[in-house]
């Protein structure tokens, strides 16, 4: 197990972006491992982001037991909070400011709206029957879905669409303030990429997926946004993650167009699952990489191990 990345011979840029919200499991094991074969591969770079920005449940100590799994696994990367590197900060909440521009250039391009809709609102709204049938099944809901916004802050879009904009105008009506921002998504556009794991796939905007949330009331950028910010600041070439993600690549793509931002290539991993058929959510603490350390298992029996994954 060699202790030191090796030294890029490509432009090949991946990255690994776990969130510090809990221990990494044997699912996260296997996409992370994918991350670093494909850039080691490539003879390219890989980029250690941490994706803290879900302030209430994230902690140091699950940041720092990250990086030691990740390690103790095999995993090598170049750049990262623990490396430095050309384009730090490497922990998204360290990265506000870049966030912010783009949330202002968002703005006065026109593309996103504020929303006042509560949760409760929300709530209350009808989401999509296939959503509901994926409940219904007892799978655990994708980490990136929303429920499909039903539009009723969408006409906002003109006043904030204001005679002066865009141009250099005052600050303080260039700041998100504490309001919800969403993305307007153009209704029945066609979003076809091609996953170099999983082949061509197609989502259909303002029916796979509403109007999304770019930035939260209390100050952060939702997840969507931070991605591609960070994919693009720090050059990342190919995103490597799971296929619960496939939706928000979807998002992704229109939010790079809006930016002015190159797509990156995507690999997407199948999801591991449990014996119920169940995604690995990190409340399976039986399945972290701790447990299955401290029970004596290798980093071989945890990458090669025959376990259940969903089609
Ligand atoms: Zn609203």
């Amino acid at each position: 197990m060699a202790s030191l990345p090796p030294t890029p011979t490509s432009d090949y840029r991946g990255r690994l972006a776990p969130s510090p919200t809990g221990y990494l499991h044997v699912g996260h094991a296997r996409t992370f491992w994918t991350a670093w074969q494909r850039a080691r591969d490539a003879g390219g770079a890989l980029v250690m982001r941490m994706e803290d920005l879900d302030t209430e449940r994230s902690k140091q100590i699950y940041a720092d037991a990250a990086l030691e799994d990740l390690l103790w696994l095999g995993i090598r990367w170049q750049e990262g909070p623990d490396r430095g590197g050309p384009y730090a900060p490497y922990v998204q909440s360290k990265r506000k400011a870049l966030y912010l521009a783009a949330w202002r250039r968002l703005f006065r391009r026109g593309y996103i709206f504020p929303c006042r809709c509560s949760r409760k609102d929300l709530e209350a709204s009808v989401s999509a029957p296939h959503e509901r049938v994926g409940q219904q099944a007892g799978k655990a809901e994708p980490l990136d879905d929303e429920p499909i916004y039903p539009g009723t802050c969408r006409q906002l879009m003109e006043k904030v669409r204001s005679p002066q904009l865009p141009g250099p105008t005052n600050v303080t009506s260039e700041s998100p303030g504490n309001s919800n921002w969403r993305f307007r998504v153009p209704d029945g556009a066609v979003i076809e990429f091609e996953d170099r794991n999983l082949g061509l796939r197609r989502f259909v905007a303002g029916e796979d997926f509403g109007d999304f949330v770019v930035w939260r009331r209390d100050g952060t950028p939702s997840y969507q946004l931070a991605c591609v910010v960070d994919d693009a600041a720090m050059r990342i070439t190919e995103v490597v993650r799971g296929a619960d993600l496939l939706k928000s690549t979807a998002r992704q793509i229109l939010l790079n167009k809006a930016l002015g931002y190159n797509n990156p290539a995507w690999y997407h991993c199948r999801l591991v699952v449990d014996h119920h058929g169940r995604r690995l959510a990190k409340r399976h603490d039986a399945l972290s990489l701790r447990v299955l350390r401290m029970q004596g298992l290798t980093p071989m029996n945890i990458l090669s191990a025959d376990l259940p994954q969903d089609v």
